[in-house]
């Protein structure tokens, strides 16, 4: 599985960024494939009741194009209908709508930007409003109630998702621009991902810069000092010497938790950024590769919450892509179909676990995540103690 997912990682990353550039919904279907049912045993997870208080922390994971349907072909891969993944096991959920401004296909600059800033606008647009005015994120204004901020992608960090954290453009593709922007972004402790080719000639004596995970010394955080850790030329490759979101994820809890300069407060984003890319190419097993490691990255986070008891963890996507269908069982497989190799204007769901989960249950817009996240994070932590 890993060596055809290397193998083809050059098409990957011509196929997404073309369709990344074109924002084209091709209406070409893909013939129905089988996929074998699994037999995973069930892995217990602990899920705690929590009560409605408003945690301290929070933590955003995103499936860049996982809708309902991922999921449930993920599930059933892995072990059956029966099977339970990590995000399966989270208490609260909800249905997210995701349209742009103008459009009901989003793409991940829009609607990222509805989860960074509140608004909606026009797809490519990096916290931008349709007019291309700036418009507040989420990050700089936690920075300013004492939050440290971490990124993680498992794209390059200057990505539309990640982006929306930290830049504001007009077009998702200026990733040398949005590059300059992390740089000169202080309220980003620390972002992770890929990336380097739009870094090099990028010269800034307070960030440490990092190139594997082991170069981050996490007591470098009570330093406040900045990392970017860029671990590949662009895309991050499923490779056995670069680092899994799990890893990065980890890596970033443990940077963020060391932060004794924020008054212990944080937030962090990360991004299982290649579900999408998977989507577009229509790839169940490249897809499956992507799943499996944010799902384990899941798991560490629900982990973490237990051991924490002040940490929301919220699990969304930006869009469904693909159009993913299962039709049904054929002896031990399901056939599924695709049917496009862009985005669907489907909903997708949102997951939440810990203190005040069940702020996200109901249908939402993509816009009310970020003003949930906002009216949490400013209710009794609007000061340092
Ligand atoms: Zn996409």
């Amino acid at each position: 599985m890993k060596s055809s997912i290397h193998n083809s990682f050059p098409f990957v990353c011509i196929f997404a960024c073309l369709f990344l550039i074109s924002g084209i919904v091709v209406a070409k279907e893909s013939p129905e494939e089988f996929i074998k049912i699994g037999n995973k045993q069930i892995q217990e997870l602990n899920i705690i009741e929590f009560d409605s208080s408003n945690p301290k922390n929070i933590i955003l994971l995103i499936g860049d194009g996982m809708g309902p349907n991922q999921v449930s072909l993920v599930r059933i891969a892995a072990g059956g209908p029966e099977y339970r993944l990590a995000i399966d096991m989270m208490p609260y959920i909800g249905v997210v709508l995701t349209h742009s401004i103008n459009n009901i296909y989003t793409d991940s600059a829009s609607s990222a930007t509805a989860y960074s800033t509140g608004e909606k606008t026009i797809n490519g647009y990096i916290a931008l409003n349709s007019k291309k005015e700036p418009l507040q994120i989420l990050t700089e204004e936690l920075h300013k109630k004492g939050y440290a901020n971490g990124l993680v992608a498992t794209s390059s960090i200057t990505h539309a998702t990640p982006a929306a954290f930290y830049a504001r453009v007009d077009d998702r593709e200026k990733e040398i621009e949005i590059a300059k922007q992390l740089v000169k972004a202080d309220f980003i402790s620390i972002a992770l991902g890929g990336g380097q080719d739009y870094f090099k000639k990028i010269k800034e004596p307070n960030i440490n810069f990092v190139y594997t995970l082991d170069d981050i010394d996490e007591s470098d955080a009570a330093k406040d000092s900045r990392i970017i850790g860029l671990f590949d030329k662009e895309g991050i490759m499923r490779d056995k010497n670069k680092p899994t979101q799990q890893a990065m994820t980890k890596k970033a809890l443990n940077f963020l938790t060391s932060n004794t300069n924020s008054c212990n407060r944080f937030f962090l984003m990360s991004e299982g950024s290649q579900i999408d890319w998977a989507g577009h190419l229509n790839n169940t097993e490249y897809l499956l590769a992507e799943f499996d490691d944010f799902d384990k990255t899941i798991r560490d986070i629900i982990e973490f919450v237990n051991r924490d008891k002040n940490t929301l963890l919220i699990v969304t996507a930006d869009h469904e892509t693909g159009g993913l269908q299962l039709l049904g069982q054929k002896d031990n497989t399901v056939k599924i179909k695709y049917t496009t190799q862009g985005h669907s204007a489907l909903p997708v769901n949102v997951y939440a676990y810990g203190p005040g989960a069940d702020n996200f249950t109901g249908v939402m817009d993509n816009t009310d995540i970020f003003k949930k996240i906002s009216r949490i994070t400013s209710i009794n932590h609007s000061t340092c103690n």
